[in-house]
């Protein structure tokens, strides 16, 4: 269930039987010359709302903008500060442990998000600590990447071997493409492709990787493969989404 889609009365009920919520999480950046600019949120809203019809779990609105400020110097990029995210992950998590929820499950779809999230998370628990709500010392965030899920990466070596590469994977753009077949974009593809330079700035970014992809090459994705990977991050993540509740409650 869509919490978007649900009444007062609705989530009330929820309440009564689970006190756990998925949360996904997505970046709106450049991803190479075919990849859609919205593909992490994309991805990981598929795949949250995929788990939540899996395991009856409320799913909460995406936050479709992440930490990408490595990738602003594309256009159509958008990002939050660190400081920013921590902020929105903060607020969205003390609004909802105030109504009842503290199992919060984030489904996350850029790699960007994590160094943060995890931050956020610590400040969470020290405002909601601050804050005596009844319910404080029980909130548990869980940070579950889809692309890092063991049976996603299997299918992305056996498919792509090294042409997975880091950034634009074709993994993820397969998955939009399941997602959105109509949105399926060609481009004309150069067959080198830089990897394995750290990341500074947006500026040092677009530098290093001229036309965005980080070692992957996206033109081995179909949408087939894109159904495969949406079956597997949602029958993996189900079940951790599960062992998460049930860990809390033992
Ligand atoms: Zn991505």
């Amino acid at each position: 269930m869509q919490l978007q889609l649900a009444t007062w009365p609705e989530v009330e009920t929820y309440l009564s039987q689970s006190q756990g919520l998925i949360i996904p999480i997505g970046s709106t950046e450049q991803h190479g010359p075919t990849g859609l600019i919205g593909t992490d949120a994309i991805c990981a809203e598929a795949i949250a709302q995929g788990v939540g019809e899996a395991t009856q779990a409320l799913v909460a609105p995406t936050i479709n903008v992440g930490m990408a400020l490595h990738h602003t110097a594309f256009p159509g990029s958008i990002s939050l500060r660190p400081s920013t995210l921590m902020l929105v992950v903060r607020d969205y998590v003390t609004s909802l442990t105030k109504a009842g929820f503290t199992q919060f499950f984030f489904i996350n779809g850029h790699g960007g998000n994590m160094a943060t999230l995890k931050a956020a998370f610590s400040e969470t628990y020290a405002v909601l600590a601050d804050l005596n709500l009844p319910q404080a010392e029980r909130v548990q965030c869980r940070l579950a990447n889809w692309f890092m899920c063991g049976s996603v990466y299997r299918l992305a070596k056996e498919l792509y071997g090294d042409q997975e590469g880091s950034h634009a994977t074709p993994s993820e753009v397969a998955l939009t493409q399941y997602l959105y077949p109509t949105a399926i974009k060609q481009a004309e593809l150069s067959i080198e492709v830089a990897s394995g330079h750290p990341i500074y700035g947006a500026a040092d970014f677009r530098w290093r990787y001229p036309d965005g992809r980080m070692g992957s090459n996206p033109a081995l994705a179909t949408p087939e493969h894109g159904r495969q990977f949406y079956e597997l991050a949602v029958k993996e993540l189900s079940g951790q989404y599960l062992e998460f509740l049930a860990k809390a409650a033992s």
